[in-house]
């Protein structure tokens, strides 16, 4: 017979990335199950919930978006305090939004959390046409430093909702 082990936690996961990357338009994609063609970048709540359920467990996420921040590069210690997860987002008709994810990578590397989950998202996927940075690349950079990496799009939901899943099987695991 199959022992329950069934079990809640509640974890904080924090976005970062350059401006207009699109860190709000995947969480309201994946919370709100919305896309606007003109996310303010600046105006909206920075909070979100949202809760998970897999075979075995519940999550609840926390989930910490910039109001504008990231545009001075660098977010105060508060935002990433505590956080369980982060995903770390560049645009891929952007190289260099793809060089500055590379920096924020390092940045949360030094708050020094060696359990934290992360992930590399390589968003606006639907822009083929404009791709700069190949999958490859990114895919590349996250074996080297211990990420998981996707590609996204919040316009076409692709993978928004894989990588929310994702991330909550790793917290659970690393738990
Ligand atoms: P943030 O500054 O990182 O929060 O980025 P936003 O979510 O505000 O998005 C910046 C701009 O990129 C907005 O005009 C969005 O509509 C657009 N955007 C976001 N995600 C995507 C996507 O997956 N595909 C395309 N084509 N545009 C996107
Ligand atoms: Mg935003």
């Amino acid at each position: 017979m199959a022992k329950n082990r069934s079990s809640s936690m509640q974890a904080k996961l924090v976005l970062v990335g350059d401006m207009g990357t699109g860190k709000t338009s995947i969480v309201l994609r994946f919370v709100k199950g919305q896309y606007f063609d003109c996310q303010e970048s600046t105006i909206g709540a920075a909070f979100f919930s949202q809760i998970l359920s897999l075979n075995e467990a519940t999550i609840k996420f926390d989930i910490w978006d910039t109001a504008g921040q990231e545009r001075y590069h660098s977010l105060a210690p508060m935002y990433y305090r505590g956080a369980a997860a982060a995903i770390v987002v560049y645009d891929i008709s952007s190289t260099e939004s793809f060089t500055r994810a590379k920096k924020w990578v390092e940045e949360l590397q030094r708050q020094g959390n060696p359990c934290l989950v992360m992930a590399l998202v390589a968003n606006k996927a639907d822009l083929e046409e404009k791709r700069k940075v190949f999958a490859e690349e990114g895919e590349q950079y996250a074996e080297e430093n211990g990420l998981f990496f996707i590609e996204t799009s919040a316009k076409t939901s692709q993978n928004v909702n894989e990588l929310f899943y994702e991330i909550a099987k790793r917290v659970l695991k690393a738990r």
